[in-house]
């Protein structure tokens, strides 16, 4: 028979499993049992809520069967069946290749991370089987298929006989080698073992025939062997259990088993609320950014259950942005089972369980940021960039839900700080909250514009996010008060014991700064002595609201409007620069110009902000040289 073949992707993934040497074959099970749960989850929601078919809750079970001597192991399930075009759209495409060019890139060198990072579904049974055959009938076909394979070279669909709705896969174990042994997949008590351990929790009876004694008739102290059909699972649903009952690798064990992600979870929030509103939750915070979180690709949501039966996969109502990054399910014995999608919006039950559900995670991050500081800088190092787009989205009216959930990298303290611990350090006479931008700390900290700051002793938190300095204008002020750049035009410290001085330096060189304006143009608003240079002859600023670092944002976005903040350049008085410059501008205007226009370009080199004409620019320095 003429072989179908697989699509590229799948065949790689396929080849991996084959030539897998993963320690943990044992969650090909895991993955097939868990398949035959959601194909029993889809034809237990239709039977509930189609009333032209018959429903009996006995009809919904999954049974795992093995056989030593033909060496198969079957797994069979009353779901909802796959058709000609899905067995061949499911089994030979793989859902996830998205993941796979992922992972492909970083480091998947022989599939082992894939196997134990992805989850990846059917095809993790080649990790056992030289052979895989699925007979599968569709709710409301009359003809089943046989989709059969044995390896990377392709498939087969041929039409087959089966009379129940449902699926079932048999799997040709593998001979055992002298280094590998299959075998343990053919024995019964192993495989008691490894469906208690991942699939305890599955809703429907996983069945097996197990082997036990009893006394032998009419013998006396004799037994004999008979079989019996045994549920191997004991079917609670882990979110309705009690949490003192449950341990951390049981709720790892679900992350894995419902592939809310392909890490472990840092952290989950179990929910069981009985009040206005009932409903159990049970929320994770992935440990790792998903690879396609900041995309449009990325859909959050959880997954709604009513009163155990699952009506959506990815309900995102239930999230706020801001939160999208949580995975999870939540079941409640308030929401009808027929309840369309549409409808399910402007559900009151469901608004109310999003914002308990909401103030949840908040709770939990707060404490997590008190109680587990490293705990939570791992989560802020995958997810931070989200809570702080969600401070600058809507316009700011979640600003006082997540502003206590920033953190920032401090001067002082080399390490990230919250904004309560910056504020509660500062000194009585600090009246604004200071920040620099950047591309990296490093940059910051040998930015020129800090020094009076720290020289003052002031904290300074360093933005290197593009988002940051966005969020923190929203902000506005935390615990009354202000924020400010170290590049803005005025720092609000007094920074000349002798304010006359300065006055006079002013009025003396007010020639002088006029000529430099002139030769600079409207590159500059101004040109001004500083008050916060010490060691560094120039820097800019920004006078008014729009700072020099927002600037560079916009004008990077597509379509970005021509937004120009208001640059204004420092001297430093007391530079030998500046010296320099009056002499230049007393004896050769020549000069003056070759050196304005050096200041400036330094300037914005220190900025980070590009030359205009960088020939020109070298041209001077040589100019200078000679
Ligand atoms: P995933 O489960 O992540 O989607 P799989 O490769 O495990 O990826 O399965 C692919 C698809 O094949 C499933 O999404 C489902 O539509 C279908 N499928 C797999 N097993 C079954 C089954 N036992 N019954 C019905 N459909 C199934």
């Amino acid at each position: 028979m003429e072989k179908i073949p697989f699509k590229t992707e799948s065949k790689r993934l396929l080849d991996m499993m084959i030539h897998s040497i993963y320690s943990h074959r044992e969650i090909f099970l895991r993955e097939l049992i868990s398949n035959s749960s959601d194909a029993i989850d889809k034809i237990y929601y239709k039977a509930l809520t189609d009333s032209s078919l018959v429903f009996d809750q006995d009809n919904y079970y999954i049974k795992v069967a093995a056989d030593k001597t033909s060496r198969t192991l079957t797994i069979l399930d009353t779901g909802i069946g796959m058709s000609q075009e899905e067995l061949e759209n499911n089994l030979g495409v793989i859902a996830q290749s998205g993941s796979l060019t992922f992972k492909r890139d970083n480091d998947a060198k022989d599939g082992h991370d894939i196997i134990g990072q992805f989850g990846v579904g059917f095809y993790s049974a080649f990790m056992v089987a030289d052979e895989v055959t699925v007979i599968s009938k569709a709710l409301g076909n009359d003809t089943a298929f046989r989709w059969q394979s044995s390896g990377v070279d392709g498939y087969t669909i041929v039409p087959d006989q089966k009379d129940a709705v449902g699926t079932e896969i048999v799997l040709k174990i593998k001979e055992s080698t002298e280094d590998e042994n299959f075998d343990e997949y053919l024995d019964e008590y192993r495989l008691k073992a490894i469906i208690k351990k991942y699939s305890d929790f599955i809703r429907y009876p996983i069945k097996m025939d197990v082997t036990n004694r009893r006394p032998k008739e009419g013998s006396e102290g004799e037994f004999e062997e008979y079989q019996e059909e045994q549920t191997v699972n004991s079917m609670v649903p882990i979110w309705r259990k009690n949490k003192n009952e449950l341990t951390d690798e049981d709720y790892e064990n679900f992350y894995m088993e419902k592939h809310y992600g392909f890490d472990k979870p840092l952290q989950h929030i179990h929910i069981s609320v009985d009040g206005a509103v009932r409903y159990n939750a049970i929320l994770y915070i992935p440990e790792h950014t998903p690879f396609d979180y900041y995309t449009k690709e990325y859909e959050k949501g959880l997954e709604l259950y009513a009163n155990g039966v699952l009506i959506m996969s990815k309900s995102p109502d239930l999230l706020p942005d801001y939160y999208s990054f949580v995975k999870g399910m939540v079941d409640s014995e308030d929401l009808s089972l027929n309840i369309s999608r549409e409808i399910l919006q402007q559900d009151k039950q469901l608004a109310l369980i999003a914002k308990n559900i909401k103030s949840k995670i908040t709770s939990q991050l707060q404490r997590m940021v008190k109680d587990e500081r490293e705990k939570y800088e791992t989560f802020y190092q995958a997810f931070g960039t989200q809570l702080k787009y969600g401070v600058y989205s809507d316009y700011g009216s979640n600003k006082d839900v997540l502003q206590d959930l920033l953190l920032f990298y401090s001067s002082k303290e080399k390490k990230m700080v919250s904004l309560d611990e910056y504020v509660s350090r500062m000194p009585e006479e600090q009246k604004f909250i200071y920040y620099a931008v950047g591309n990296s700390y490093d940059r910051i900290e040998k930015l020129p514009q800090t020094e009076l700051v720290l020289d003052k002793g002031y904290e300074i938190l360093y933005f290197i996010e593009d988002v940051d300095e966005f969020a923190i204008k929203m902000l506005m002020t935390y615990k009354e008060k202000e924020f400010k750049s170290i590049s803005s035009g005025d720092l609000g410290i007094d920074a000349f014991e002798n304010q006359e001085q300065t006055e006079q330096e002013i009025q003396d060189n007010q020639a002088l700064f006029d000529e430099m304006k002139r030769i600079l143009g409207d590159k500059v608003k101004d040109i001004r002595i500083s008050k916060r240079l010490k060691n560094h002859p120039v820097c800019l600023t920004a006078d008014g609201d729009l700072t020099i670092e927002m600037e560079k944002v916009l004008k990077a976005m597509p379509n970005s409007q021509n937004v120009k903040a208001e640059k204004v350049l420092e001297i430093n008085s007391h530079h030998e620069v500046f010296s320099s410059l009056k002499t230049a501008f007393e004896l050769d205007r020549q000069k003056l110009s070759l050196y304005t226009n050096l200041l400036y370009n330094q300037a914005l080199l220190i900025e980070g902000l590009p030359i205009q004409d960088p020939v020109d620019f070298t041209n001077d320095i040589c100019k200078i040289m000679v």
